[in-house]
């Protein structure tokens, strides 16, 4: 051991996202002692868990549990833990960076708000360091179980950390919280040198923890119906907290708060669940799943890493495992909660768990649960279900394209937007309210909604009445790939392949003109033939005079931006032109080409032609310079 004694300057993230909560106006600084017992419940859980396959960690002697006690002349709280704690190596890591890349874009979001915006300290809950909002100086003690010695941090919260080796500390965690003064100006202001305050908080934020959160019994006057009784040291303590796990209670003793007051716990949250789903299975597989859906998107949704569920097995009341992907398929990881199994081994591995088959039965009926509230949301209340799907929509729709046996369910929860009107619709709800015998889903995809919305590819569709969906996420390619059809209703793209909604009256029509300029389409066809496949007659236009159409089974322009961001080669995609052959310009190439077009202008039509329609789906020019060039030429032409 190295003896030594160092100050080190924390991460410079660190160092910001402490200056903001010092500062900070955020007015539930209280939340501060629900992060602190959080983590040592945390560290207890692990301890527990560690001394199943290492007894010698923890004595059955030795009662787990988590001490709160407060000074309140000298203005000190201490919360000390007999938990897992930590080296002097998982101190500096835990307490001196952002481990977590959540925080790191936590700490993003509260750059750009600044203090005008604490809220987000609340919807965060930034852990550990929110202490800094209420103690001027805080000092960690820990030694980690199974470790001789121990370490000491002290720390203002003002950009540096002082590090030294301890001996002789008990295992687990002790933290001291130097509290601020009380601000003269605000007479609001909590004091937290207050037992009884403290003790409120406890119960307000905390009751549910497993473990026992006491107090020195003389430190409360009237402690009500509160456990009193003899720690092993002799000391006389009150117990805090119910310590009933909040799930093995019977739905019908719960009161909405209180399901809520766990969500925030457990998911570090500010804001109430959206959706809480609690439900026992009895029989030969027992357990207990409380499951809760968000309403807030976290901010590291997306991030590389994090797309495990983030639901904890428990068996028979222990913790055994945060973040259990088992329990929930990825698509479904914006879901917090806990599974409590009956049966299950204690010391499971993830091996064992990969393979185990009362697991993928309760994997299976948790998500069958999930699914079934989130269908109910979506009819009994609209606009918290639009609230969900704003935030998690995208996550859900992976569950189209990994899951084949939950695909039409999961499809019909989806909300597109409507080519048509701003409010985004299900598939049922497109079904229902398109006219009577159109048994196709017409899709539409392309690079985001105002470019799709004004599609020259929408536009006899949308002349006959008709409406089409929109799919303009990246995650629609994938979507489109694997749902062709929901309901027995094919899903047709309109910007791919023939034009399906063409009457008889349109064949005829379009044959005629295929015939009439086939002239003008052979000749395009040879000018263009370095850009796209063919040319031919549309029966898809209205008001645009060309536009280009994909083969049927085409990527789409996200998968094209993938390859190309991952450094992959893009296939040369080439593609149907399609001209309109009512529009006014029509007649003009044709006279062109009847002329034997001695000018040569063809190829510069062609090519404005050809770029118009790659504008209009939002793709990019290939030759901008020229295209630009032939516009000037144009434009001069016309006023002479
Ligand atoms: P979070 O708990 O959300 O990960 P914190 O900033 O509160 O973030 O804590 C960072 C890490 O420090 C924890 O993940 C844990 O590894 C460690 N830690 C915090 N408090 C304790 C404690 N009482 N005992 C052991 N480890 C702790």
């Amino acid at each position: 051991m190295t003896n030594a004694t160092e100050t080190r300057a924390f991460q410079a993230e660190v160092k910001e996202l402490l200056g903001l909560m010092i500062h900070s106006l955020y007015s539930h600084k209280e939340i501060f002692l629900r992060e602190l017992i959080s983590n040592a419940s945390d560290a207890l859980d692990k301890l527990r868990f560690e001394a199943l396959t290492q007894p010698a960690l923890h004595d059955a002697g030795d009662e787990l549990l988590i001490r709160l006690d407060v000074d309140e002349e000298r203005r000190r709280i201490v919360l000390a833990d007999n938990g897992i704690g930590m080296t002097r190596a998982e101190v500096v890591e835990n307490l001196g960076t952002i481990a977590r890349s959540g925080t790191r874009r936590f700490l993003e979001a509260l750059r750009a708000k600044g203090a005008q915006s604490p809220e987000l300290i609340g919807q965060f809950g930034v852990g550990f360091y929110s202490s800094f909002m209420v103690a001027d100086s805080i000092t960690v003690e820990t030694r980690k179980a199974g470790t001789q010695d121990g370490v000491r941090w002290t720390s203002r919260g003002d950009g540096e950390y002082t590090l030294e080796d301890v001996a002789g500390l008990e295992r687990g965690t002790r933290i001291t919280l130097e509290l601020k003064a009380l601000p003269a100006d605000d007479e609001e202001a909590q004091d937290f040198a207050d037992a009884g305050l403290l003790r409120e908080l406890v119960r307000k934020y905390s009751d549910f923890v497993e473990w026992p959160i006491v107090m020195p019994s003389e430190r409360l006057q009237s402690e009500g119906a509160l456990v009193r009784r003899k720690l092993a040291d002799g000391t006389e303590i009150l117990e805090l907290n119910s310590k009933k796990p909040l799930w093995m209670r019977s739905k019908d003793e719960l009161k909405p708060e209180e399901y809520a007051q766990f969500y925030k716990h457990l998911a570090h949250d500010w804001s109430d669940p959206l959706e809480t789903v609690h439900f026992r299975n009895e029989g030969s597989n027992e357990y207990t799943a409380l499951l809760y859906v968000p309403s807030e998107r976290p901010l590291d949704l997306f991030d590389p890493g994090r797309d495990k569920s983030h639901v904890s097995l428990y068996v028979r009341r222990v913790f055994v495992m945060g973040d259990c992907e088992e329990l929930l398929p990825s698509w479904l990881r914006f879901v917090r909660g806990v599974v409590d199994s009956s049966d299950l081994p204690l010391n499971v591995s993830r091996e064992i768990l990969q393979q185990n088959r009362s697991l993928a039965q309760i994997r299976k009926r948790c998500t069958t649960k999930v699914l079934e509230a989130l269908g109910a949301l979506r009819d009994s209340r609209r606009e918290d279900y639009e609230r969900f799907w704003a935030a998690f929509g995208t996550v859900l729709k992976e569950g189209i394209v990994v899951d084949r046996e939950r695909m039409e369910q999961v499809a019909g929860l989806c909300l597109f937007p409507s080519s048509k009107d701003e409010k985004a619709i299900t598939l049922d709800e497109y079904i229902a309210r398109a006219p009577a015998g159109q048994d196709t889903i017409y899709v539409i995809g392309g690079a985001d909604l105002a470019t799709v919305r004004r599609s020259p590819h929408l536009e006899a569709l949308a002349a006959q009445g008709g409406e089409a969906l929109c799919m303009v996420e990246p995650v629609d390619e994938w979507v489109r790939d694997m749902l062709t059809e929901y309901k027995g209703k094919k899903l047709v793209a309109l910007e791919r392949g023939e034009a399906q909604f063409a009457g008889e009256a349109e064949k005829q029509k379009r044959e005629d003109a295929e015939r009439e300029y086939r002239g003008v389409l052979e000749k395009l066809e040879q000018e263009l033939s370095g850009s796209v496949a063919s040319v031919r007659v549309s029966s898809r236009l209205k008001e645009s005079p060309a536009v280009l159409v994909d083969d049927v089974d085409a990527h789409g322009i996200h998968y094209e931006r993938m390859l190309r961001q991952t450094g992959r080669p893009v296939p040369p995609r080439k593609r149907v032109l399609e001209l309109n052959a009512d529009h006014p310009l029509a007649a003009r190439l044709k006279s062109l080409v009847d002329a034997g077009d001695a000018g040569g202008k063809l190829k510069d039509w062609g090519d404005l032609l050809y770029g118009q329609a790659l504008l209009a789906e939002g793709s990019p020019l290939p030759d901008a310079p020229r295209f630009s060039k032939l516009v000037s030429d144009l434009m001069l032409a016309s006023s002479k």
